[in-house]
């Protein structure tokens, strides 16, 4: 299909969790993220971000792997997969607690949430293993953060500054189950993978600061951003596998990839419908317009 010469200074990639099969969520996002690669001649690469066994649904790797090899996306390279990378992730936790820029966290969910103060992410981590566990069994490894503010342009939401001692605090990148935390691998698999370009939800728009720092205290280079809106229900929850959001229709490929170019404002000719995937992928890559989102942070899913 879309066979152009790629460079290496594009390079982008689609993250799915194997939580469940592709909604019209993900499918927005891996759209999004493969036509800028696209159309910046990048490389486009997949990784199964299943680092979280607890949540993960049985065949939902395959199925999302098959639901996108359906619709005609084409990926750089090997798929990388999360759950063969623990011991990479290890040596960054052993080298961020050696450098001190880590600490053990002995503290569990109820004694942090009797002290903790919170703000619009969740609850901050009041600091208490700082100094040392005391008595205390160790339980989760904290990325020890500073009072400053972080901020970076991002392509569709503009400039984001974060506090990280008041927005953020000292965030777990090893969890008390002894898996690692997204927030570690995600920063350690980009830039392994030489990920130049991170295009994905907005949901995901509140941790990139706590990228940023830790890419920062690894001496790893920052990606470029692109959060593109989330879509969300009737309800107005965001579409996830928890509250059952449906499985992309494979039946109608066409239908479902135009919704996508519509909930992305690119505002596909209606007579596209009519003509197969393939002109619609390739009608994508001549008109895809990401500055045509700008702003956007939610919408309706145009799921029929
Ligand atoms: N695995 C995440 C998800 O499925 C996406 C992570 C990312 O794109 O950084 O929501």
């Amino acid at each position: 299909m879309q066979n152009s010469s790629t460079n290496n200074n594009y390079i982008g990639r689609f993250a799915p969790s194997p939580t469940g099969p592709l909604h019209f969520g993900s499918l927005v996002a891996a759209v999004g993220s493969y036509l800028e690669a696209k159309t910046n001649h990048g490389k486009w690469l997949l990784r199964v971000e299943d680092i979280d066994p607890p949540r993960e649904v049985k065949g939902a790797t395959k199925n999302i792997i098959s639901t996108l090899e359906q619709f005609g996306f084409e990926w750089d390279e090997h798929i990388t997969y999360q759950s063969r990378r623990y011991e990479i992730y290890q040596e960054y936790i052993d080298q961020l607690l050696h450098r001190s820029l880590a600490y053990s966290c002995g503290c569990s969910r109820k004694e942090i949430a009797k002290t903790a103060t919170r703000s619009a992410n969740g609850l901050i981590y009041p600091g208490t293993c700082r100094i040392g566990l005391g008595n205390k069994e160790p339980r989760s490894v904290r990325l020890l953060t500073e009072n400053i503010d972080i901020n970076f342009h991002d392509l569709v939401q503009g400039v984001i500054i974060q506090n990280l001692e008041t927005e953020s605090g000292d965030y777990v990148i090893k969890r008390a189950d002894g898996l690692y935390a997204y927030n570690l691998a995600v920063v350690i698999d980009d830039q392994l993978s030489g990920i130049t370009d991170i295009v994905r939800g907005h949901d995901l728009l509140a941790c990139t600061c706590q990228h940023i720092y830790l890419q920062r205290v690894l001496h790893f280079d920052t990606p470029r951003y692109a959060h593109l809106p989330i879509a969300i229900n009737k309800s107005g929850q965001k579409l996830s596998k928890q509250n059952l959001a449906k499985e992309i229709d494979t039946h109608n490929k066409a239908q479902a990839l135009f919704n996508a170019l519509t909930f992305l404002n690119q505002n596909p000719d209606k007579q596209l419908l009519e003509s197969d995937l393939d002109s619609i992928w390739n009608w994508s890559i001549e008109n895809w317009n990401i500055g045509a989102i700008k702003g956007v942070k939610e919408k309706p899913a145009i799921d029929p």
